[in-house]
């Protein structure tokens, strides 16, 4: 099976959407979700306007905060203060990567926690490595509710989880965890990634190498979730490939997630899920 992560969003944000109708109707107020943009970086661009897109959608309030990378850590400071104080903004996100001479630990410890809808605060990170209730990364969010959506109980299943990011690797392996899953979080200086990988139930690859877990890696009937987002020439120009090998892999995996089309869709929609429950905390 390929799962379609672009349906899978839809579908996720179709509930969204009808959830923030009814509080719009009810409450007569709907999630505000501000998004800070700083520098010229084509990608971000991208990333940030397909958030504003998706969150518009949904019904909401979204607002792209734009600076110049001459921005200080100071001024940065104080407007992620003012946003924690406004009562119309539930969610907070700085877009990575920042200019050299801002601290990114820095920044994001200064968001309130019940507004980092990216995750990425200490307290989030924390609560959710103690199994408590957190805003969970927005990546990893996504494919644990896509592994969810093939196979209900995880319990005794072992899951291999390849890099260990604060990102991806590490929340993922927290979530999958929690499910009772037996996980082994491998990364660079890990040997016999191929033995390790032949023994999981559940692969989940994000290590920014193209095409590197390879079918003959792959036990059949796995779940193997490619969050990889690699460039390569192409005769046309170039296109965008996993952290698997998909032609391969595919004959193998119970279920995959494509690349284009499988995890980036949903962590957009889990961002817009992540403010929806910024919005009910608050
Ligand atoms: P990262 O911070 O660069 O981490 C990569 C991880 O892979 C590191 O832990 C690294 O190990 C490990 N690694 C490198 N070579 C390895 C090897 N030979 N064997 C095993 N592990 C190895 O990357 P990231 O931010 O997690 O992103 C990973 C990929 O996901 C990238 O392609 C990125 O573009 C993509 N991404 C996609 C989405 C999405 O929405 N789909 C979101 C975020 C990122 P060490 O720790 O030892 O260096």
């Amino acid at each position: 099976m390929i799962i379609n992560g672009k349906k899978f969003a839809q579908n996720l944000k179709n509930n969204i959407k009808r959830e923030i109708k009814f509080l719009k109707i009810k409450k007569k107020i709907v999630p505000g979700l501000t998004v800070i943009l700083i520098g010229n970086n084509t990608p971000s661009e991208i990333y940030v306007r397909n958030k504003e897109i998706s969150a518009q959608e949904v019904g909401i309030n979204s607002k792209v905060l734009r600076f110049k990378n001459s921005i200080t850590e100071k001024k940065l400071i104080s407007i992620i203060h003012n946003l924690n104080n406004d009562k119309k903004v539930h969610g907070i996100l700085v877009q990575l990567p920042l200019p050299q001479h801002i601290n990114g630990s820095k920044i994001v410890e200064e968001i309130n926690p019940n507004k980092d809808v990216d995750g990425f605060h200490p307290i989030n990170v924390g609560n959710l490595s103690s199994g408590k209730d957190s805003l969970v990364p927005c990546t990893p969010l996504g494919c644990y509710l896509m592994i969810k959506s093939i196979k209900k109980d995880l319990t005794g299943l072992n899951a291999l989880i390849i890099g260990r990011s604060n990102l991806n690797g590490k929340p993922m392996a927290q979530l999958l965890l929690k499910e009772n899953c037996t996980v082994t979080i491998s990364h660079s200086k890990t040997r016999n990634l191929k033995e390790l990988c032949k023994k999981a139930d559940i692969v989940f690859a994000a290590v920014g190498k193209p095409n590197f877990v390879k079918g003959n890696w792959v036990k059949k009937g796995s779940i193997v979730i490619d969050v990889g987002i690699n460039r390569i020439n192409h005769k046309n120009g170039y296109k965008i490939v996993g952290d698997v090998d998909f032609k391969s892999v595919v004959k193998k995996a119970k279920a995959i997630t494509p690349v284009p089309g499988g995890v980036g869709p949903v962590t957009i929609a889990c961002l817009l899920s992540n403010t929806l429950k910024a919005f009910k905390n608050n």
